[in-house]
């Protein structure tokens, strides 16, 4: 291996930082090899922090109305073949029940903008799962809101938010969104976040179109940086119906990858091993894990509107009951030496 390449990985590991031409120069010089090693460091460093321990998040996929138009996105509002759906109150409270007999202590309410959860209905929502399970944590992924609306969905009892930066970089972000999205509103909304004392998560898709080794080197500075709770980063996979619809899919090789990298920049970070790694590979989710990840996310939804949040093509839904799949996935787990646990699940500090 590249003797550069070995001598960044150590720095890494010992300075949990490196300069924007480093993490370049790492994605550009990868090899089997130095996958290896980042592998290995990364996963001692969590079995030290996590041990063989893997977190359990109960998605609920609430809506997918959204009023934005983002080009690789299989439920944007332009998509007129997508047949739209929203959750009612009780058939969210019912989700969290059978998660909560299941050993689910997070649930996590993901959805479009839609504007039809104001704050007023969404406290409501979000106040009754906190006290019929108060020693849950309730995440959200529902997009960018105004400061205020954060803090009230926060007061209300949220613990945790999901919102993707999808790149660092504004150019790369102009090119995957329309010109009515904003990169600065988005950077905003991420630091509005963590100043209300929410746990905080970014990330971004791997080999999106225009991605470049110095968008993701990037990407890394901003997480270096900004120190999030919780990254979640998985492979682009194109949908039929969106703009990118013949642009090809990630890797899971450079997924792998940058789990790796992500695990060394903050030891303690929540790691998804996401559902868009076990899309493009069966064994994507246990690759991940092995890479450094150490949270999973089964989905909850009711069966039946499962398929139509299809965010893209193929999206590893399986018509199959909570507790067949996180059946499934335990025993997928234990086979790689790691285990399922019930637990809430909080960043350890
Ligand atoms: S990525 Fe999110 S905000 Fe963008 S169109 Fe899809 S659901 Fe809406």
């Amino acid at each position: 291996m590249n003797n550069a390449v070995l001598d960044l990985i150590e720095k890494l590991e010992k300075q949990r930082s490196l300069t924007l031409d480093e993490y370049e120069y790492l994605i550009e010089n990868r090899s089997e090899e130095a996958y290896e090693v980042l592998r290995k460091k990364a996963e001692a460093v969590r079995k030290k922090i996590y041990s063989n321990e893997v977190y359990i998040r109960g998605l609920i996929e609430i809506s997918n109305i959204c009023k934005n138009d983002c080009y690789y996105c299989g439920i944007r509002a332009g998509n007129r073949k997508c047949e739209r759906y929203r959750l009612t109150d009780e058939q969210i409270f019912s989700c969290c029940e059978q998660g909560y007999k299941l050993g689910f202590r997070t649930f996590v309410m993901q959805g479009g903008e839609d504007a039809w959860f104001t704050d007023e209905r969404l406290c409501k929502i979000i106040g009754r799962i906190k006290a019929l399970y108060p020693d849950c944590a309730v995440t959200l992924s529902l997009g960018e809101r105004s400061k205020e609306s954060y803090k009230k969905l926060f007061e209300a009892g949220a613990d945790r938010y999901l919102l993707r930066h999808e790149t660092a970089d504004k150019e790369h972000y102009q090119k995957l969104h329309p010109q009515n999205m904003s990169f600065e509103n988005r950077l905003e909304c991420l630091k509005n976040l963590k100043e209300i004392g929410y746990q905080v998560g970014c990330g971004f898709m791997v080999d999106s179109p225009y991605q470049t080794n110095r968008t993701i080197a990037k990407d890394l500075k901003f997480i270096e940086e900004f120190q999030p709770d919780m990254c979640g980063i998985g492979p682009f996979v194109p949908h039929k119906e969106s703009v990118f619809a013949n642009h090809p899919q990630g890797t899971v090789e450079l997924t792998c990858h940058l789990l790796s990298i992500i695990r060394l920049i903050k030891p303690n970070i929540l790691l998804p091993s996401t559902t868009a790694l076990g899309t493009i590979d069966p064994d994507g989710r246990e690759k991940g894990i092995l890479s450094g990840a150490n949270v999973v996310m089964p989905n909850l939804s009711p069966e039946e509107t499962r398929d139509k949040y299809e965010l893209y093509n193929n999206k590893l839904t399986t018509g199959a009951e909570a507790a067949l799949q996180r059946n499934a996935l335990m025993g997928k787990t234990e086979k790689i030496g790691y285990k399922i646990v019930t637990a809430k699940g909080d960043i350890k500090k």
